[in-house]
């Protein structure tokens, strides 16, 4: 079956991680499990899931700060859970943009009633985030909305720096030379200084690497350029 609906389950506690994994496949849904949360909320940007499963409590970024982030960039549907039971989390979980609310220990049956209610009126909304999505690392682009955003930042690139970056990551991994670079985002009829391709890949640097703290895009030396994970 290739249309169950995915889910991923942001749970530090194995235990617990691994019950809702079983029940839900179960249930029919595909699941991946993520126990820290820096690297769910990578993963959330990163993957195609129908609906989050995200506790509040997680080593790395916690399930507030992950919904919050989350919510900048997509719809998709989150239903928190929490062992504490306490109603300025659930207030606070509802303000952020989370879907639902469940607090441990909670029955089985209720969160899968709860998780075909949030993906019925998910259905029923457009879904932004639908067409293209290119990645590397946090930093998505969306060709059709002609949108980059790194951890759910949006960046402002000039029409030439989206072009190549969009290319790169076309080409993810491939190492591309600067002639290429030149013809496929200068056009063959383009005539001035190879340099150019060093001068952008400098001005997408300060926009994405510099300002985000993070390697993006790589020098070959002797040969140009890649985009990597
Ligand atoms: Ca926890």
């Amino acid at each position: 079956m290739t249309d169950k609906k995915a889910i991923l389950i942001v749970e530090d506690e194995r235990r617990i991680a691994r019950f809702l994994q079983i029940e839900l496949e179960h249930e029919g849904f595909a699941t991946s499990i993520e126990e820290n949360g820096t690297r769910a909320y990578e993963c959330i940007l990163q993957g195609d899931f129908d609906l989050i499963l995200l506790d509040v409590m997680l080593p790395g970024m916690d399930g507030m700060e992950i919904c919050r982030k989350v919510r900048e960039i997509s719809q998709v549907p989150i239903i928190m859970l929490t062992a504490k039971d306490e109603v300025e989390d659930k207030v606070r979980g509802l303000e952020l943009g989370a879907d639902d609310y469940m607090t441990k220990p909670f029955a089985i049956q209720e969160l899968i009633a709860r998780i075909h209610n949030a993906l019925r009126k998910h259905q029923k909304m457009d879904d932004p985030l639908q067409g293209e999505k290119l990645t590397v690392k946090d930093l998505v682009m969306y060709p059709s909305r002609y949108e980059v955003t790194v951890g759910g930042e949006e960046v402002q690139l000039t029409k030439k720096e989206y072009s190549l970056l969009e290319y790169m990551l076309r080409n993810k991994r491939t190492v591309l030379t600067r002639d290429q670079i030149l013809q496929e985002v200068w056009g063959y009829d383009y005539t001035g200084d190879t340099n150019v391709v060093d001068v952008y890949i400098r001005y997408l640097r300060a926009k994405i690497d510099d300002r985000f703290q993070k390697k993006y895009i790589y020098t070959v030396r002797g040969v140009g350029y890649v985009v990597k994970d």
